[in-house]
């Protein structure tokens, strides 16, 4: 684990393990109303640089559970969860991987409403060290290679639901994450707008060599990424082993060090 450091009241990010797996969940369980519901059971799975990972299951099985507990949303109440190697045991050893390293989509896109598609990315550039300029121009690019130039100022009650999740989905890589976590993207859109989110997703993928880590109902979805993983009441039934693609990924803010940023 990183040093705590008094004046930000945050740990620095921890430092990474040569080799290791970007994530990996030990024995993992997570429970809730004191045991009476399982969400998951004893999951051990570890996630490569550079992966192309779909997650199915039916609805209950422990899906978003998997996401939250991998993006540093949540902790287990028994295994571990290592990030680059350590050990995470708290939601506060997340503070400076989570949002940064990882980015995070979900069904429901969670736009704040009363900001604009660019001001909802610029968010998440907050605190990161670059200029408002830097922030807004690293903003439209992403909304752009999102396919969404002509509606950046548009508030999100007026953007289409797929136009809301390319929003979301530009936001969620805008720290250039290695790791992009995408919780049932295409659940709320019609198959031409899920179509277009999914392949927005792939195109991410493999042009910036993060790993995505896909939770659909969609079988077809599935397939289309290199490894396939379901689960079943709260445990993984069927594993298809680890993605060819997967590459080594040495650096951990990629952002500040494509900006030049000091650490
Ligand atoms: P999925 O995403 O596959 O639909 P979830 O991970 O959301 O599954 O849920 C797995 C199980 O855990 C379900 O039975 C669900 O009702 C339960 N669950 C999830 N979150 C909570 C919570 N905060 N409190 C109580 N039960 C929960
Ligand atoms: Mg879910």
């Amino acid at each position: 684990m990183g040093d705590f450091n008094p004046v930000t009241n945050e740990t620095a990010s921890p430092q990474p393990h040569q080799g290791a797996p970007l994530v990996r969940l030990e024995k993992v369980s997570r429970t809730f109303d004191d045991g009476a519901v399982v969400a998951l059971r004893d999951v051990d799975l570890a996630i490569q640089p550079g992966e192309c990972v779909g997650v199915l299951g039916p609805s209950g099985s422990g899906k978003s559970s998997l996401i939250q507990i991998m993006g540093g949303c949540d902790v287990p109440t028994a295994g571990r969860v290592y990030w680059r190697g350590n050990a995470m045991t708290s939601l506060s050893s997340w503070s400076r991987v989570r949002g940064i390293e990882i980015g995070v989509v979900f069904q429901d896109y969670l736009l704040l409403p009363t900001l604009t598609a660019i001001e909802n990315v610029e968010m998440a550039l907050i605190g990161r060290g670059l200029s408002a300029s830097l922030r807004r121009r690293r903003s439209a690019e992403l909304l752009e290679q999102a396919g969404l130039e002509a509606r950046m100022n548009h508030l999100p009650y007026a953007l289409s639901g797929g136009e809301r999740q390319r929003v979301a989905i530009a936001r969620s890589i805008a720290n250039r994450p290695v790791l992009l976590l995408a919780d049932e993207p295409t659940g709320n859109l019609d198959s031409a707008n899920a179509r277009a989110v999914a392949d927005l997703l792939f195109k991410i993928q493999s042009a910036e060599g993060a790993a995505l880590v896909l939770v659909t109902h969609d079988g077809a979805l599935a397939a289309r990424c290199s490894r396939t993983v379901r689960i079943m009441d709260g445990a993984i039934v069927d594993d298809s082993g680890v993605d060819p693609g997967a590459r080594p990924c040495a650096s951990t803010d990629r952002l500040r060090q494509e900006a030049g940023a000091r650490p």
